[in-house]
């Protein structure tokens, strides 16, 4: 029986594998595509303390070289489900089942759809969610980017470095995004703004990819195209916690001040938990918590004690 599983390979849950291991728990952290999670598809982070410019494959290596330098196990297996036993938790994947003492779900979130007419269809034809993977295909064209976020910044800014124009479309007439982002946003000489603006259709074909979309101004009503072939749409993120059953909200998992869900034994770090902020250095204080607390949790009369192992 294993200590604990991580569930999710992003800054929470390898931090969390760093605190664990150097507790001596016998730890596997379980990933179903690459290690990462989203930073791993960010350009650049700026507000990681210690970096004052770090890309986001850069900042997850060191991370991952840290983990693993420890002796953390990474197994790449998807997890379909999680069952509470008396004394134990069994963790179901897709190629066996994983008995342990404790769980750190820490499987983050990934972007939410639009839900316009033709994003599914046209989607990988022009239709992306993912401004590093690829805007290299949009190099000199012009693009436009749906939302106001910290994500939306963010993206149009690398966007506007490699095509020649980028439309930013936001429902409302003022960004959500932090300050310094939008600042930054506003040198772009080739930045267009399109406020109070929806997208009401992606419009193309399977030969072509997007052509263009059908917007509509909210405050007028007044309706309108906008030709591009790319469209990128980051409208926030949605939490990949299906294969849970515990107390959520809008499918993020709720916990208390100690990263405990309603499931005992098993704790929520990082963006897949209900929280007021979502960056890495969140994530990581999230990753540590919820380590020490399964520590503790394994240590106490609850769980079963950590048996003598050395430490690797
Ligand atoms: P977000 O903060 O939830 O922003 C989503 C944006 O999309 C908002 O501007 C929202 O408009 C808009 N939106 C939502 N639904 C829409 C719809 N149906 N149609 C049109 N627009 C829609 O999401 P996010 O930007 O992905 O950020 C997620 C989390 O990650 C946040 O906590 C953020 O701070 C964090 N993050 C931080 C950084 C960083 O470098 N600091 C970078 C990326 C992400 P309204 O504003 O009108 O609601």
């Amino acid at each position: 029986m294993k200590d604990l599983v991580i569930i999710g390979g992003g800054p929470a849950g390898l931090t969390a594998g760093i605190y664990g291991l150097r507790a001596g728990l016998d730890i596997v952290l379980l990933e179903s595509i690459g290690v990462g999670g989203q930073v791993a598809q960010t350009d650049e982070l700026e507000n990681w303390p210690g970096e004052q410019l770090i890309t986001g494959p850069d900042l997850v290596k060191k991370f991952e070289d840290h983990a693993v330098s420890f002796g953390l196990k990474i197994e790449f297996k998807e997890v379909s489900g999680i069952t509470k036993n008396q004394g134990s938790i069994t963790v179901h994947t897709d190629s066996g089942d994983i008995e342990t003492r404790t769980v750190i779900v820490a499987s983050g979130a990934k972007p939410r759809p639009l839900g316009a007419p033709g994003e599914k269809e046209l989607s990988g034809k022009g239709v992306s969610y993912c401004a590093t993977c690829d805007g290299f295909f949009y190099r000199g064209k012009e693009i436009a980017v749906i939302g106001g976020g910290d994500t939306a910044v963010k993206e149009a800014i690398y966007l506007s470095k490699v095509v020649s124009k980028v439309h930013l479309i936001h429902r409302r007439d003022s960004l959500r995004a932090e300050k310094a982002l939008q600042d930054k946003l506003n040198e772009k000489d080739n930045v267009e703004f399109i406020w109070d603006t929806v997208c009401e259709e992606i419009c193309g074909n399977d030969t072509d990819g997007v052509t263009h979309l059908r917007l509509k101004n909210i405050k007028n009503n007044q309706e309108s195209q906008l030709d591009i072939t790319g469209v990128f749409v980051f409208v926030g993120i949605r939490a990949i916690t299906d294969f849970i059953e515990c107390e959520k909200e809008w499918g993020f998992i709720k916990t208390n001040d100690l990263l405990e869900t309603s499931i005992e034994g098993v704790f929520a770090a990082g963006d897949c938990r209900v929280s007021h902020l979502r960056q890495v250095a969140t994530a990581v204080g999230d990753g540590a918590l919820a380590a020490s607390q399964a520590i503790e949790y394994i240590n106490s009369d609850k769980g079963t004690p950590i048996p003598e192992r050395e430490h690797s």
